[in-house]
């Protein structure tokens, strides 16, 4: 069975049902596997040629061994990716001759973000409905994630989710696909105040034991190990059709919170041949300054065109810490804690050189991003728009591959018309919503507007109708 540690050493041995439910470790780690289970070489080539939720069920198996058999999670994986607009789920898309793009953003809410919580609200379902308990889920979104959590979450028994959004700050697609989900058990709340502010509020909620353990509060970001795992999947099914068994795939991955590329290094660390992975950022680039110099330092957001990467603490950073430091708890609590002191602290070299044989980074700055989005545009004969945030990706993607030949993955990470401005100034082309959502801009909309303080959210959550059981 697979057990799992916190990155700050303290949280005991946990099973994969703990880990799950609680989100953040107690000593304010992040949960992993306390070994790599391993995918056989033998295992991976029975998956080429599978389908989308069969692939997934395999890589996540091992994960939740003794909470969920393999049976039940394909049962779990074909109900939540039976609702996406692609046959293939995540289809790969050629480029150039070694250049394919990984359409990740046919779910319901258009952004990857969907793959993860589809499958995290079932797994949710079926534990409470064990247990026999509740919970409410809280989070704070700076757009894709809440959107996402809210399409999996909506009507399901034993939950109800509370997503806080910065009033005004989020798109208008944005904050639609988040207010005009009318179901009892999503509460939409928009703070006055920054992304940074919701954040706040909700790490206060949760650091508070009282309303922590009366609400039974579940996390639903990418510090929930379930997210990075359930995202590995997606690397393996592209790698194997593009035969990355007996010629290794590298990926390349717009980044924020270091959530999704670390699903691809999970991916390797199982057992798939990667033969690079590539941290992408905007402007925000503490991850790609990280990997150029050694030291971790935060700068002070600045507002981009893809606003679901403007974030200067990258949490899943605080894993690769655990294993650059050896799996000493002790260690990466010292750093994170001089951190939060200083915002900044410096790898020795070896460890430095250990993260750059790992991953390499590159950022892209919205001339770049633009031109990138209007390079490829120009260059299919106008069949292509890439989201800002695939086209950051894209901009590092052409800098870094240099003449290499070896296949290279861009992660296209949303579906271009939930950032419609910056495309069309970029392009000249406006894109259109799908049919699912062609009707958003008339539907009905709720959400409560609250100030930026801990006690007001409470109170609200508070007030709240309890979750029927
Ligand atoms: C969340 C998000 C990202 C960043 O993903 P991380 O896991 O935070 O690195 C990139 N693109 C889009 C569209 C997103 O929604």
């Amino acid at each position: 069975m697979t057990f799992y540690v916190s990155t700050r050493g303290r949280a005991g041995r946990r099973s994969f049902e703990e880990v799950l439910l609680a989100g953040l470790a107690e000593d304010g780690g992040l949960f992993l596997p306390e070994h790599w289970p391993r995918l056989s070489g033998a295992r991976l080539r029975a998956l080429d040629g599978a389908d989308y939720p069969t692939t997934a069920a395999a890589v996540l198996a091992p994960f939740t061994e003794g909470c969920f058999a393999e049976a039940e999670l394909l049962a779990m994986a074909r109900e939540a990716y039976a609702g996406f607009a692609h046959p293939a789920v995540a289809p790969l898309r050629q480029l150039d001759p070694s250049l394919w793009l990984l359409e990740l953003f046919f779910g319901p809410t258009l952004a990857f973000k969907d793959f993860a919580l589809q499958l995290l609200a079932r797994m949710f379902e079926r534990v409470l409905a064990r247990r026999g308990e509740t919970i409410t889920i809280l989070g704070a979104t700076s757009g894709d994630t809440g959107s996402a959590a809210i399409a999996a979450i909506a009507g399901r028994a034993r939950m109800r989710i509370v997503i806080l959004h910065p009033a005004g700050r989020v798109s208008e697609v944005q904050r639609r696909q988040m207010t005009t989900v009318l179901a009892d058990n999503v509460a939409n709340l928009a703070i006055e105040g920054t992304f940074d502010d919701c954040q706040d509020i909700v790490k206060a909620l949760f650091n508070d034991p009282v309303f922590r353990a009366e609400q039974r509060l579940a996390a639903i970001n990418s510090i929930n190990w379930v997210r990075i795992a359930a995202q590995a999947a997606y690397y393996v099914y592209a790698a194997l059709r593009l035969g990355g068994l007996e010629r290794p795939v590298g990926f390349c991955v717009p980044t924020g919170n270091f959530g999704d590329v670390y699903a691809g290094h999970v991916a390797r660390r199982t057992g798939l041949p990667v033969d690079r992975l590539i941290v992408a950022t905007n402007a925000n680039d503490i991850l790609a300054r990280f990997l150029a110099s050694g030291t971790y330092e935060a700068g002070t957001v600045r507002p981009t065109s893809s606003p679901s990467m403007d974030i200067q603490v990258a949490s899943n950073f605080e894993r690769l810490l655990f294993e650059l430091l050896d799996g000493d708890g002790e260690a990466v609590a010292g750093l994170m804690a001089r951190f939060s002191r200083e915002r900044r602290f410096t790898l020795p070299p070896e460890r430095h050189a250990r993260a750059r044989s790992l991953f390499e980074g590159g950022a892209a700055d919205e001339a770049a991003t633009a031109a990138a989005i209007a390079r490829w545009h120009a260059g299919t004969g106008g069949s292509l728009l890439l989201d800002p945030h695939t086209g950051v990706g894209a901009a590092v993607a052409e800098r870094l591959r240099g003449g290499s030949r070896a296949p290279l993955v861009l992660l296209a990470t949303a579906h271009p018309a939930k950032f419609p401005e910056a495309v069309e100034a970029a392009t000249g082309v406006r894109p259109a919503l799908p049919a699912h959502l062609a009707d958003l801009f008339g539907r009905p909309e709720r959400f409560s507007v609250l100030p930026a303080q801990p006690a007001a959210v409470a109170d609200f959550v508070r007030r709240l109708p309890p979750v029927p059981s």
